[in-house]
């Protein structure tokens, strides 16, 4: 057995039995990682940190301090700050970066949980896009299709999965970039509700929309990792400390749907209602995605739910609403990388002013600049009112929307995405089309609620496709449960490229 595409429950099986040592894991994921550079996943590999992490973990096991993570590999999108791999957010700004301590969540995963480190992964220069193009090291390319983009911002980290460079990732989701790569994929992956998981050390895009998960094949894996990345967190002043967040998602994950008479009886999801979203399925939704997730709905109706039409009339204005607030939290919070703080310095200067101004022109990127001009003038003088305060009207309405429409059902569920993965650089040269793509996705991140994406197909050219599963706030464990019991009668998180099987 070679492990590489086990579930985290079996690898913890092997950990337990002694089949295997997290050492021994450690390098069948790491020697898999260098035969795959050439889909420039991994940014920063570093053996002797992920062995000497594993030999810990080892420790750990023979002495009996074994939680259901310890041992296991993870690897983090370079978002994440750790103080032993370098941290670059994809961005030449910070391309020497070292931080000084781990971001809540690699500390969980890490020392907490005992999961091993594999190193960082890929991503879109500040989280910043839809397609992994933006990262300044280059693109990541689809393991389903290497001409293809895995999606993004969090592309390297799904395109892990999928290929089998590590069991376990991390992403994080502003706008739909754990959704929506995990869709391009082929793999799991859940947006917590905003507050959920910690926001200390991940490097900020939008903080108010900002939000890290797991990424992993199945809704089992992703609630052992999310039960571990979330919780209370006094350095994020916007980590959530109610009653909701203190009662374990995997209590909730277990609770619900699996077990009793409507489990045996073959319909798990028995009175669950799930709301489909009428303008989910309009005009731009390709065929082969709208088949996938028709199929995936009449699975779920299979399992004993039933669909109600539903609408989120809002739709199309989460796209002017989000690129308004996101841009603008972007102008500011990027404001810190001056050249004197954190980063990059330019070599050419006379005086503080050009020293700032050529740091900030070499050191970011096309895509971050447009959104930190874009920012800086929807807050200035005389536009916040016209633009900014109205985004945030709007960001209001959208949240009501939802809320409206979770008195008629439980679950929203429809397309993550309008299409499969597309070309690398088919859509470099014209930013509104890319943002277009987040049409599905944005709703949810401005209303600051869970959402799933869960692998329901394939469409053209055998690209994956996934099923968008959206909940009410907190009911990530309910929501988990219901994408597992979808995965026990599919086999599309199973499925795995031909050329990484
Ligand atoms: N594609 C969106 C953007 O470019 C969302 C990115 C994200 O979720 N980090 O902003």
């Amino acid at each position: 057995m070679n492990f590489v595409h086990s579930t985290l429950k079996d690898l913890r099986v092997a950990l337990d039995t002694k089949q295997v040592s997290a050492a021994e894991l450690a390098e069948v994921f790491l020697a898999r990682a260098e035969k795959a550079l050439a889909l420039n996943i991994f940014l920063h590999i570093d053996r002797g940190l992920t062995l000497g992490q594993a030999r810990e973990a080892d420790a750990r096991i023979a002495r009996g301090d074994v939680g259901a993570l310890t041992g296991i590999p993870v690897a983090h999108k370079d978002i994440f700050v750790t103080k032993d791999w370098r941290s670059t957010a994809g961005s030449r700004m910070l391309a020497d970066y070292v931080s000084p301590f781990d971001a809540a969540v690699v500390e969980k995963l890490g020392a907490g949980a005992g999961m091993v480190c594999l190193g960082k992964l890929n991503c879109d220069e500040f989280a910043m896009g839809s397609s992994n193009e933006n990262s300044a090291f280059g693109p990541v390319r689809n393991p389903w299709n290497p001409v293809k983009i895995p999606g993004g911002s969090s592309g390297g980290s799904a395109a892990a999965i999928a290929a089998g460079l590590t069991p376990a990732a991390t992403g994080t989701d502003t706008g739909g970039s754990l959704r929506q790569p995990a869709a391009m994929c082929g793999i799991t992956a859940i947006k917590p509700t905003y507050g959920r998981v910690s926001r200390f050390g991940l490097i900020a895009f939008a903080s108010s929309l900002d939000q890290g998960g797991p990424m992993a094949k199945s809704a089992e894996d992703c609630a052992l990792l999310l039960e571990a990345m979330a919780g209370f967190d006094e350095r994020d002043s916007t980590s959530l400390n109610s009653n909701e967040t203190k009662t374990p998602i995997l209590a909730r994950f277990s609770e619900a749907f699996g077990s009793g008479e409507r489990a045996s009886a073959g319909s798990p999801l028995q009175g669950v209602r799930i709301g489909v979203p009428k303008e989910f399925f309009g005009a731009g939704l390709a065929p082969d995605v709208a088949n996938a997730v028709d199929a995936a709905l009449s699975e779920f109706e299979k399992l004993g739910a039933s669909c109600v039409e539903i609408s989120l009339p809002r739709t199309s204005l989460s796209i002017p609403a989000y690129y308004v607030i996101a841009p603008a939290e972007a102008s500011s919070n990027l404001s810190r990388f001056d050249g004197v703080r954190y980063g990059h310095r330019t070599r050419k200067y006379n005086d503080l002013a050009e020293m700032i101004a050529n740091s900030r022109a070499e050191g970011f990127g096309a895509e971050v600049k447009r959104r930190i001009l874009t920012g800086a003038y929807v807050l200035s003088h005389g536009y916040y009112d016209a633009y900014y305060l109205q985004a945030q009207r709007v960001r209001r309405l959208i949240g009501l929307d939802f809320q409206e429409a979770f008195k008629s059902c439980d679950f929203i569920m429809g397309p993550v995405a309008p299409t499969t993965a597309w070309d690398i650089g088919a859509k470099n040269n014209d930013p509104v089309a890319m943002y277009l793509e987040d049409i599905y996705t944005l709703g949810v991140s401005l209303a600051g609620l869970p959402g799933m994406s869960v692998p329901c197909g394939f469409g053209d050219g055998n690209m994956p496709i996934g099923l968008q599963i959206i909940g009410n706030y907190f009911d990530e464990g309910r929501m988990l449960a219901a994408a597992h019991q979808y995965q026990q009668v599919t086999d599309w998180h199973t499925r795995r490229p031909e050329a990484f099987a």
